[in-house]
Formats: structure tokens, C-alpha cells, sequence
């Protein structure tokens, strides 16, 4: 089980009149190479969440384990877990730094101490599953890159890292829709190709509905809902509770699809339902 989190409840500075529950009693386990899909409004407590994950942050109660390892545990190389946890924090392409593209994706792997051949498969494997032609772009600077391939450039860096668990935060957030059309399509390949575990952040049902096996719905620092899809759209009365209503998904859902989108049959048949 790569990821196991038992009771987790975290709270933004205890003891002070800011004092803020973030997450509530929460228990999730994720299977090897399953895609989560981690929806909830702003403020819902996923940036708080995927923190606990790679040991950012520490549970006020509960526990996280990474492949077993509790990270709370006296003696856990925080360095080691997040080799195995990646994350693609909100807008990666602020965090670009180096002056050509490869140096920016071989960054990673040359700290994980890769030998320089090594280093240079990884970088060629990470571009191919971003969509970055690797001998057009690799002595390019990141700077000369549009926006959308910009953010392919830096979750590249992530991968070429080749994390058991790969965490993206909102990896659409500002594109355009072809932009993140492309980004969602990248997603779905990399996942079938690198066979990691992925969580991704959104605020948009359809779209981890299209990629994901299992959603998760966060509300208030809480699970609400969580299972395939298929189910988590039929609670229709919950959805719209917390504002993430299912007429205003499947319409765009259908959207999605006719853009050519490979939308899952089981997102358009809840409209019947
Ligand atoms: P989301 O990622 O779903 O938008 P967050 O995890 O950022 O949610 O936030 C969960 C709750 O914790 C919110 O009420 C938010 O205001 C609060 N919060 C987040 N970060 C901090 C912080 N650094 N200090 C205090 N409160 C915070």
C-alpha cells in the first residue's frame, strides 16, 4: 500500500485565537498504481492533505505511511519519502530555474545520483510523456516556452524523478482549454506508462472524473464522498450540498466529449439515472 492514512486531523495554529481546523478525522488508503482523483471547493483542506502526504506537514493526530513507513516515526529520512512522493505543486513553471530545458528536468535525478547516462534516459523518457520533442527542445531556455509548455517542462521534472506516488495540484489551473485539454491527455499516458500512483487536485469534477479510478471529495477538512466516478456522481443530493453539483458535470462532461475528449460512459449515463 503505498499510501496509508489512519485518523488524520491537522490544525493551523493550535492554541492561538487563528486556530484552524484543516482536516478532520481523515483515513484513506491508496492502492499501487490507482488514480485518485482529490475534489473539493477552495478552502476544503486538499492543499493541506497532499502536504501530510510527502511529510511537509505533521498531523496534529493520526498517522501517514508511505509504503509502511509511518512518517511520523523519530528516525524517517523525510529526504527518502519525498524521492518517493512527488509533488507538482500549483503553477510548477514558477519554480523553473535552470538554463536549458534539460538541465531543468535532469535536476532531480542528478541529486537522486544518477550516473550522467542514467540521468539523460530519464530526462528523454519524462519530455517523450510531456509531449516536449527532446532534441528541438532540450538546450532551449525554459523562459522562451509558451505557458502551457512551460508547466510540461516542469512536471517533466517530477517525473524524471520517477516518484511512486505522483502528486499534481491543479495541474489545469489558468490554461486555456487546449492547454489543459493537452495537460489531461499527458496525465492519462503518463499514467499508463509509468504506472506510478497518482493523486490529483482539482475543483472540477469532470475533470479528475475523466482519469480517475477512485474519487475522494473533500469537505470542510472532511471525506464526504468517495468510490468510483459512477457512484460519486449518483449522490446527487450530497454534490449539491457542497456546491458541486452533478447537472452543471454532465453538461460539461458532454462538452468535454465533444471536443473529443475520451470521456468514461459512466459520467454521461448518470443524466438517465
Ligand atoms: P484547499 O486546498 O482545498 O483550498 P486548504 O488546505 O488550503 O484548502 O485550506 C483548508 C483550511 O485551512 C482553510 O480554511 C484555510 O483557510 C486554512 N488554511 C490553509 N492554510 C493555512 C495556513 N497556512 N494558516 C492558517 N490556516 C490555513
Amino acid at each position: 500500500m503505498p499510501v496509508k492514512i489512519e485518523n488524520l486531523s491537522y490544525v493551523y495554529m493550535p492554541n492561538t485565537p487563528f486556530q484552524k481546523k484543516a482536516l478532520e478525522n481523515i483515513s484513506i488508503n491508496i492502492a499501487d498504481g490507482e488514480f485518485i482523483g482529490l475534489i473539493g471547493h477552495t478552502g476544503s483542506g486538499k492543499s493541506t492533505l497532499i502536504q501530510q502526504i510527502n511529510g511537509l506537514l505533521k498531523p496534529t493526530e493520526g498517522k501517514v505511511y508511505i509504503d509502511e513507513i509511518c512518517l511520523t516515526d523519530k528516525n524517517v529520512e523525510l529526504k527518502k519519502i519525498r524521492h518517493k512522493v512527488g509533488i507538482v505543486f500549483q503553477y510548477p513553471e514558477h519554480q523553473l530555474f535552470e538554463e536549458t530545458i534539460y538541465k531543468d528536468i535532469a535536476f532531480g535525478p542528478t541529486n537522486l545520483g544518477l550516473n550522467p547516462e542514467q540521468v539523460e534516459d530519464r530526462v528523454k523518457r519524462a519530455m517523450k510523456f510531456v509531449g516536449i520533442d527532446y532534441e528541438r527542445y532540450k538546450d532551449k531556455s525554459p523562459f522562451e516556452m509558451s505557458g502551457g509548455q512551460k508547466r510540461r517542462v516542469a512536471i517533466a521534472g517530477v517525473l524524471a524523478m520517477e516518484p511512486r506516488v505522483l502528486i499534481l495540484d491543479e495541474p489545469t489551473a489558468g490554461l486555456d482549454p487546449r492547454g489543459r485539454n493537452e495537460i489531461l491527455n499527458q496525465i492519462k499516458n503518463m499514467h499508463k506508462e509509468y504506472k506510478m500512483t497518482i493523486i490529483m487536485v482539482s475543483h472540477s469534477m469532470e475533470e479528475v472524473a475523466q482519469l480517475a479510478d477512485r474519487l475522494i471529495v473533500l469537505d470542510k477538512g472532511r471525506v464526504v464522498l468517495e468510490g468510483a466516478p459512477r457512484e460519486v456522481f449518483s449522490k446527487i443530493d450530497v454534490l449539491e450540498k457542497i456546491g458541486l453539483a452533478a447537472p452543471q458535470v454532465t453538461y460539461l462532461a458532454r462538452n468535454l466529449r465533444s471536443k473529443g475528449f475520451d470521456i468514461k460512459e459512466d459520467i454521461m449515463t448518470i443524466e438517465e439515472a
